[in-house]
């Protein structure tokens, strides 16, 4: 047995020795550096667990201290394939969030009207027996429609489908249409897979469509192996109107105006084609050039030569003069780019997210044509190249999976939006207004859509009015601007604190992490048991694997709804299955390689995964399409030989995409150039009419639970408007100047920075500021929140003026009286109406705005909306669809993935 002092920390040539041994976790001893020079021993039990503070799921340590029982720190996890020990700001973060001393601890009830503030702790018992009888009734009477689950931040992938499949119930509802869904859809059209998982370690040329070094998505695991390639001479390009980080780090910045950047690189498509920098040989097996041929260019021959003249046809006129033009470059810089891409061939790695794909009208586009050059390149699958998401991610089974259900909430996936890649989830509170159903149980999981979304009034008006919404329930770690309109506020853990499994598509691997309770763990070490997570957390926190299980059976408590019995153990049908139950099941079954790696250890395999924290399930997943397919009947014949290809119908990449012609999208049916609502050409830029980019991160922020983590704060705690010096002379803005910045449904106040880091034309403000609270201590995190008072100066016109901003208060966390920061910064989103993307469905985030010297009267801070004008706006975009159903009588094309997916027969209209 090794002891960690016989563990230089320091190896020869002077590097650090980083992380413990697994053999040592259980008993790490470390001296106390605040007792030097006392030697002073520190005892830790070292327990994994995965990061819950964005998507990439890192793996994280928690430093158990064994005289406390507390935990003292957190560090990354080394047997983490994705993160490998390392973590960005965020993760170490979580100890602020576990320690938060204004956090929720305790279930509560709502007394007196809704958002009032008053609330009485109660019982998890009473609030199970409570939201469960509600639930039941609902569902006895047939209102199944009227229980809908909205998540903002995921849990596992998969667990909520099988709850929601057990109730029977087509409740599930997300946020990915104010985040993803237009990447989504443009990557969808051509192969079914809807993300893409880049090979950034192995690529030579990296082109990121977005600030993904320092905030994208898989943002640390990506951003160590972007820099990993940077030191083997990969280049890297990033294309962004604003100097971010990332761009800052990047051989090529290109400044385009926002919303052309599918111009940009159906540019580049042309001059690959015209220095036939093509791999022909996948495009002649991959592409749907066949289909391709006949119904885009019916009058040329048969032959893949034909195909291939007719995109040189298709794309004449996208010179790179027309180009740069276009998206206000240089005529340099696209061929050079171009260029790059052509070099690196099969070692070309790219991606976007948010950024463009979220920001514009026909946003998805860009992403449709950023495949383009893969496809073109032959970069699909190949090392240092661009896969499908779903190679990347390893997909367990869930024990006890129930069917598919047959029901179809149109609150969530209305006709006029068929081919929506998720929910049409910000349009909620204007289909309750037009009456198209209404809510008796919503919950809100980690989401605060009154802050997050756009047109928050609205939102504030749905969740105020019983009549719309019977029982909201906040599932949340923290208090939230949402979470004050709720009945019942629900605690639920934070990354140490809770269950769930993970996977995503960090590089090409499949891995799965690993969840779990840190102090239930430790406890259970040294001996200790629990009937339930919340004994071992703080107060009454709890996690949500165990109350879904125990809320089914509250919905279904005698089994006669058919509920019940997909919760009850598999040992003792007399109550819930257990958290070692469920996960044991599915460590033992579906992950491949787990059980045999378990037993070399000696260990179960749940043993070796609450050992470890995460497993490798496959290394250097490439070139999946051309595997032999698992089943027969599914696969695509290449070349005589049976391949598994895509997940589009064809099998193939689509650059002509029959579905979108099928649902009266013809002209939209192949990679082109779409304008966004945001064009420059259409702006008064002479004038005060700018672009308003306003979905940018910080990178050391967290979407809405940032507020209870005071290192994080610390660090980023300011909130301007980017200006340019040109806009700023020619507006009369000084840095620090209170500015008024006017949507079409409001205005709100912000200060000025001038700043050559974004481009003329066009400003910006990170979308993670603005935190409110409507009473001094309570409703949200002193750390971060302004107090404010929102009034209603008329119907439907609404105002949010702070009363101060952030100050020191005392607390049992004497850091608290040591706040210098005071910047609350302004909540951006309440003065934006949705912008329901006619396509993709996803929210268009970027404003036309007007920008003028503050006004007397106006305060920072200050949003001013009339949600009047709200609902103008709604209808004015809802007219631009083209509602189902589709020529085959469905509300969708069966073949789109969508959550919690019910059968055929719920497809048809
Ligand atoms: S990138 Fe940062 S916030 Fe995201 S999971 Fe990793 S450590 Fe946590």
């Amino acid at each position: 047995m090794t002891t960690n002092r016989q563990i230089p920390r320091l190896v020869p040539g002077g590097e650090l020795t980083s992380y413990p041994p697994p053999d040592l976790w259980d008993d790490w001893v470390e001296w106390d550096a605040k007792a030097w020079p006392e030697r002073k021993e520190n005892r830790y039990r070292l327990v994994p667990t995965t990061c819950f503070n964005c998507e990439s799921a890192c793996g994280l340590l928690a430093y158990v201290d064994k005289d406390t029982g507390e935990i003292r720190r957190f560090e990354g996890n080394p047997a983490h394939p994705g993160s490998r020990g390392r973590n960005c700001a965020k993760g170490p973060a979580t100890i602020n969030q576990v320690n938060d001393p204004e956090r929720i601890l305790y279930p509560m009830r709502r007394q007196g009207k809704r958002g009032s503030g008053e609330w009485e702790r109660v019982t998890w018992e009473e609030a199970l027996a409570d939201i469960g009888g509600r639930i039941g009734k609902a569902i006895r009477e047939d209102r199944h429609d009227e229980i809908m689950y909205h998540v903002g931040r995921p849990g596992e992938d998969g667990f909520m489908d099988r709850t929601l499949k057990a109730w029977g119930v087509d409740g599930h509802n997300s946020h990915t249409n104010i985040c993803s869904s237009g990447a989504r859809l443009g990557y969808a059209m051509w192969s079914g897979h809807d993300r893409p998982s880049p090979d950034f370690a192995n690529a030579r040329f990296i082109l990121l469509l977005s600030a993904h070094l320092e905030t994208g998505h898989y943002f640390n695991p990506h951003a160590q192996r972007i820099m990993e390639a940077k030191r083997s001479g990969a280049k890297l390009c990033a294309i962004d109107p604003r100097l971010s980080n990332t761009a800052s780090m990047s051989d090529y910045w290109l400044s385009t105006w926002p919303g052309t950047e599918a111009g940009l690189f159906l540019a580049i498509a042309r001059l690959l084609l015209e220095w036939d920098a093509i791999d022909h040989r996948f495009v002649r097996r991959w592409v749907n050039w066949e289909k391709s041929l006949e119904k885009r260019f019916p009058d040329k021959d048969r032959t893949y030569e034909s195909f291939i003249e007719g995109l040189q046809e298709t794309y004449a006129d996208y010179t790179p003069e027309w180009a740069a033009e276009e998206c206000g470059i240089s005529v340099d810089q696209v061929i050079e780019v171009a260029r790059e891409i052509a070099d690196a061939g099969h070692r070309f790695a790219s991606h976007t997210w948010r950024s463009t794909g979220s920001g514009n009208l026909g946003g998805w586009q860009a992403a449709r044509t950023l495949q383009f050059l893969h496809v073109l390149t032959g970069s699909v699958g190949t090392k240092g190249g661009l896969s499908p998401s779903a190679w990347g991610k390893f997909s367990p089974e869930h024990w006890n999976m129930p069917p598919p259900h047959s029901r179809w909430n149109q609150l969530s996936w209305p006709i006029e939006y068929a081919l929506a890649h998720h929910e049409m989830s910000f349009l909620l509170p204007h289909f309750l207004k037009q009456g198209r159903g209404k809510l008796d149980v919503y919950f809100t999981r980690v989401y605060n859509p009154i802050w997050t979304n756009p047109d928050g009034f609205s939102w504030l008006e749905v969740l105020t009015n019983e009549e719309m919404i019977g029982l909201h329930v906040a599932l949340t770690p923290t208090w939230s601007e949402t979470a004050w309109y709720a009945d019942y506020v629900l605690p639920m853990g934070v990354a140490a604190e809770r269950h769930d499994t993970h996977s995503y598509e960090t590089h090409a691997a499949q891995w799965l992490g690993f969840r779990q309770p840190v102090l239930r763990v430790a406890g259970e070490r040294d001996g200790k048991t629990f009937h339930r997570t919340y004994e071992a957390n703080p107060g009454e926190v709890w996690e949500e694997t165990e109350f879904w299980f125990d809320l089914s059976w509250h919905i279904d408590p005698d089994g006669s709804l058919g509920i019940r019995e997909w919760f009850e153990s598999p040992n003792d049908p007399s109550r819930p299955v257990s958290v070692d139950e469920y996960y044991g099941w599915m460590f033992e079954n579906s992950v491949p390689g787990l059980p045999e790696a378990a037993d070399k250890e000696g260990l179960s395999p749940l043993g070796y995964m609450r050992k470890y924290g995460a497993f490798e399930v496959a290394k250097d997943v490439y070139e999946v399409h051309e595997r032999p397919p698992a089943d027969p009947r599914n696969g695509v014949s290449i070349d005589g030989e049976l391949k598994t290809g895509f997940k589009s119908p064809s099998k193939k990449l689509e650059w002509y995409s029959e579905t979108m012609d099928d649902w009266g999208w013809g002209d939209e049916a192949i990679p082109t150039y779409l304008e966004s609502h945001v064009h420059w050409r259409d702006m008064d830029l002479g004038g005060n009419e700018r672009i308003l980019l306003p979905t940018f991160r910080l990178p050391t922020l967290i979407h809405t639970r940032s507020g209870n983590a005071k290192y994080l704060y610390e660090i980023s705690h300011g909130h301007p408007l980017w200006v340019n010096p040109v806009d700023a002379d020619a507006l009369g803005f000084e840095t620090g100047e209170m500015v008024r910045i006017t949507t079409d449904i409001g205005w709100f106040v912000m200060r000025a920075w001038r700043t050559e880091g974004i481009r003329p034309g066009v400003v910006a403000a990170s979308h993670h500021m603005g935190r409110w609270r409507q009473e001094d201590k309570a409703g949200n995190e002193r750390w971060s929140s302004a107090l404010v008072n929102i009034d209603q100066l008329g119907d439907g016109v609404w105002r949010l003026r702070q009363v101060k901003g952030i100050e020191p208060f005392e607390s049992d966390d004497p850091d608290s009286s040591r706040i210098w920061w005071r910047d609350p910064g302004v909540n951006q989103n309440l003065a934006f109406p949705v912008h329901p993307d006619p396509i993709s469905g996803m929210h268009a985030w970027h404003q036309r705005v007007t920008l003028t010297a503050a006004q007397e009267g106006d305060q920072y801070g200050d949003v001013v909306v009339d949600t009047a004008k709200s609902t103008r706006v709604f209808e004015k975009w809802l007219e631009m669809t083209k509602p189902g159903p589709g020529p085959d009588g469905t509300r969708r094309p069966l073949w789109l993935d969508r959550p919690v997916k019910p059968t055929p027969d719920a497809y048809r209209f």
